[in-house]
């Protein structure tokens, strides 16, 4: 038989593409499903972006670019980073890569290893927790509670840093929550982290364009006290609705760029050429269809927060940010996973179980209100008579 690495076992997954297997499954046995399981925008992207990646096929950007991206895609993103936050970026600080993901790859293996200690939230986005494992560094999770509206709280996080801690992955707004911590803990918590300068953070910034209610961004650039030791992570898929296409980037602190790199032209040796030229006219063109999505997603999640609400046995907290509702469903007297499984079977609603963001998700359902109004509308229907028949 094959020998496989043994680290290869503690690798994790992302379980809302377990669902979606599930989810598809059903649905080829003829069976009405609604998928609020998958965490992407349901838009398409919009059409001059897409105009932009099949002219720069038909242009001849058929070869490798640098490996850390093309220069003028790095300098539109310094440029859009600068016009969001009002903080001043070096594009040659900026490393394009295929996806959100990658980054976070990167920056885990690039200080996890047995003995040190690496704090990221939970529940939180999976991928988190999987890679960590895989380096060898000890996870700690940092537990974000319902009645703090999920947000980080700056206590918490720095109650749990010790001499071992070199990563601490924050992430605002956030998946699977919703929650956006206000900028009077992120004030508090940065002043903090004076005291601890040998941890570095990431900040998963994915969702920085989809917040609610007037909510604005706060990011972690905006704080020069520890742009030495920041990894500032965002992208495209979420914000013009193109996760197929695979393109993401990270402003990283000065001494990290040389490891970065490396591992770019080991890893992957560049973003595919047509998806960064997209990703250029994406940053400097129109940005009204962002503007249209958001204010859609608001719509659909007034719709799911307030129907969630109405069902017996469901508490939805009034989620800021991202496309996610997280109620709390321990008044239905199930667990996460019987919850996900009856909705999926019973209703043909696809949903997660919080347990899949960690173990702090007990009790927990996340809904994907990327999806119309209608089908919205028609699962909560079918969740209700459900709920109400038990
Ligand atoms: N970070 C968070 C918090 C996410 O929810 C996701 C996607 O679901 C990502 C990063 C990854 O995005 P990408 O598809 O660009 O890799």
């Amino acid at each position: 038989d094959m020998i496989f690495a043994e680290n290869l076992s503690r690798l994790g997954t992302e379980s809302a593409f377990v669902v979606l297997g599930r989810a598809a499954r059903l649905a080829e046995e003829g069976r009405d499903i609604i998928n609020l399981g998958i965490g992407q925008p349901d838009f398409r992207t919009p059409e001059h972006i897409v105009e932009a990646g099949i002219k720069a096929l038909r242009d001849g950007h058929h070869g490798y670019t640098p490996a850390t991206g093309l220069p003028a895609l790095r300098e539109a993103v310094a440029a859009d980073l600068e016009r969001r936050h009002g903080a001043a970026v070096d594009p040659g600080a900026v490393v394009v890569v295929p996806g959100g993901k990658p980054t976070m790859f990167f920056a885990i293996l690039m200080f996890g290893e047995p003995g040190a200690e690496i704090l990221y939230p939970n529940p939180g986005f999976p991928i988190y927790e999987s890679v960590i494992r895989y380096s060898g560094a000890t996870p700690v999770p940092i537990a974000l509670k319902e009645e703090n509206g999920f947000a980080f709280s700056a206590d918490t996080v720095l109650s749990q840093i010790t001499p071992r801690t070199r990563l601490l992955i924050i992430n605002s707004p956030a998946n699977p929550t919703g929650g956006v911590t206000p900028k009077a803990e992120i004030d508090r918590l940065v002043k903090g982290l004076e005291a601890h300068p040998h941890v570095a953070i990431l900040s998963d910034e994915i969702y920085s364009q989809m917040l609610y209610d007037g909510r604005r961004h706060v990011s972690l650039l905006q704080y020069p006290e520890i742009r030495d030791r920041l990894i500032l992570l965002d992208g495209w898929s979420k914000t013009y609705a193109m996760t197929g296409w695979r393109l993401g980037y990270a402003v990283w602190p000065e001494a990290a760029l040389p490891h970065v790199t490396r591992l770019c032209i080991n890893d992957h040796s560049c973003v595919n050429a047509a998806a960064q030229f997209a990703g250029i006219v994406a940053l400097t063109g129109p940005q009204d269809a962002v503007a249209e999505m958001v204010a859609a997603f608001d719509a659909r999640r007034r719709l799911i927060v307030e129907g969630l609400n109405a069902l017996p046995g469901m508490r939805c907290a009034d989620a800021g940010g991202a496309f996610y509702a997280f109620p709390n469903i321990e008044g239905t007297g199930m667990t996460s996973t019987e919850a996900q499984d009856l909705f999926l079977e019973k209703c043909g609603v696809a949903t997660v179980a919080g347990t899949a963001f960690g173990a702090h998700g007990e009790g927990f359902l996340r809904f994907s209100y990327a999806n119309s109004q209608e089908n919205i509308s028609r699962a909560l229907e079918r969740i209700g008579e459900v709920l109400n028949g038990r």
